[in-house]
């Protein structure tokens, strides 16, 4: 990005004249997204679109998303033609989420590992780093909680506004870290969305036209929580948790960590297997077998929701004693108790629980041996899994077998 040759290059007195102000200038909404709102001032003119608003300032790349990133020189030129301040219009850009919500909108400077694993809640910390790392996208390809950008909106939100010339993209429903709208609790649906003027919904009621608003799909309760907290981080950067407030960055990394936690294949989990497949079971839905190797943010959105779901889920029970966490930050859910300190302990390696020795103990080593024989002798395998198949009940259940199966490194190919 350079600056035009005919723009001042420091803010002086003569820099307003430059870019001339625009005659109509609409505000600015709340959450709004930087190019709806630039749709929302062209649609104040006739024979004008955000293109022509964006001529002469210097931006010659047509295809490059101003939402996530727009370069400095472009943001003082629209605050000198609008009334809004540069630092306003960054806050309507990805990059003005920046460092909190991602460290960078530049992928090769965010870090998978630095990002999902700095914490730890329901797993100890490093159970299973081989698995995450099946789950970890290629370097330079990845940003946290950006997916395939589509447009969603509450229908009860935009069905409450007084004028078209409200219809905005607001910013929070474009990643999937939220699901419902925090003001009606109903699910986000897609759409499109011409700002300022008008929404065409994908999912509509039966004999209607596409403008009419799909009926709401109230959320799960938990979810609708998790949604509340996430926006509060939006909106005023910090959270209520058990423990006291904590800063946005440190609950979205937090709920990124809960989301690969709940993701991890049970066969992996050892010992914490039991109160994974019991969030799993509560949400009544299974876990979609890709978010065994594919990021939260390359999955499908109803599979990114069952996640979302199963992630939320899990924080309220580490919450409400309902469920047991080894991860070291899983205090953080929990209500803060009067411990008095100990002078003379030396911080110890792991924070992680040991699990007592128990008559389960022979029963694991019968397994571990029969897993081990499976392994080389194709009869051993074919018991195996015919032993196991016993407790499946629909097919879901036995793909779910065959996947554990190969990840134990059981050939199931016998004929
Ligand atoms: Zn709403």
């Amino acid at each position: 990005m350079t600056i035009p040759s005919d723009a001042p290059a420091a803010h002086t007195a003569l820099a307003h004249s430059a870019y001339p102000r625009w005659p109509l200038h609409p505000q600015p909404l709340p959450g709004e997204t930087l190019m709806s709102w630039l749709a929302r001032t062209s649609a104040l003119y006739s024979l004008i679109n955000t293109a022509d608003l964006l001529d002469g300032l210097g931006f010659e790349s047509p295809g490059v998303d101003l939402d996530r990133y727009t370069p400095e020189p472009v943001l003082d030129a629209l605050a000198q033609r609008s009334t809004c301040a540069a630092e306003r219009l960054r806050e309507m850009t990805l990059a003005g989420c920046t460092p909190w919500l991602l460290d960078s909108t530049d992928p090769a400077e965010c870090d998978f590992d630095t990002y999902a694993h700095q914490f730890s809640v329901l797993l100890p910390a490093g159970l299973a780093m081989a698995d995450r790392r099946r789950r970890a996208p290629p370097a330079g390809m990845w940003l946290p909680w950006v997916s395939k950008l589509d447009t969603r909106a509450c229908p009860l939100c935009i069905d409450d506004l007084d004028t078209d010339a409200d219809i905005a993209v607001m910013m929070a429903h474009q990643y999937p870290m939220l699901t419902s709208c925090t003001k009606h609790h109903c699910r986000l649906e897609f759409c499109s969305v011409v700002p300022g003027r008008l929404v065409f919904w994908e999912r509509t009621p039966a004999g209607s036209d596409d403008h009419a608003s799909p009926i709401p799909v109230p959320v799960p309760a938990v979810v609708a929580e998790i949604d509340r907290r996430t926006a509060a981080a939006l909106t005023s950067g910090s959270v209520e948790l058990g423990a006291g407030r904590v800063h946005a960055a440190v609950w979205f990394r937090l709920l990124r960590t809960v989301v690969d936690e709940v993701s991890t294949p049970l066969v992996r989990t050892g010992w914490w297997a039991k109160p994974l497949s019991a969030i799993w079971k509560s949400t009544g839905h299974s876990r979609p077998l890709r978010t065994s190797w594919v990021p939260f943010e390359q999955l499908r959105w109803d599979e990114q929701a069952k996640v979302l779901f199963a992630a939320a889920t899990a924080i309220i029970a580490v919450e409400n004693d309902e469920m047991a966490a080894s991860g070291a930050d899983a205090c953080l859910l929990r209500p803060r108790r009067y411990e008095p300190v100990d002078p003379g302990t030396a911080p110890t390696r792991s924070r992680s629980p040991v699990p007592a020795r128990s008559a389960w103990d022979g029963v694991i080593a019968a397994i571990d041996a029969a897993v081990a024989a499976a392994r080389v002798d194709s009869d051993a395998a074919r018991s195996l899994f015919g032993l196991a198949r016993t407790g499946c009940r629909t097919e879901e259940d036995i793909d779910e077998l065959a996947y554990a199966f190969v990840e134990l490194g059981i050939r199931l190919d016998w004929d």
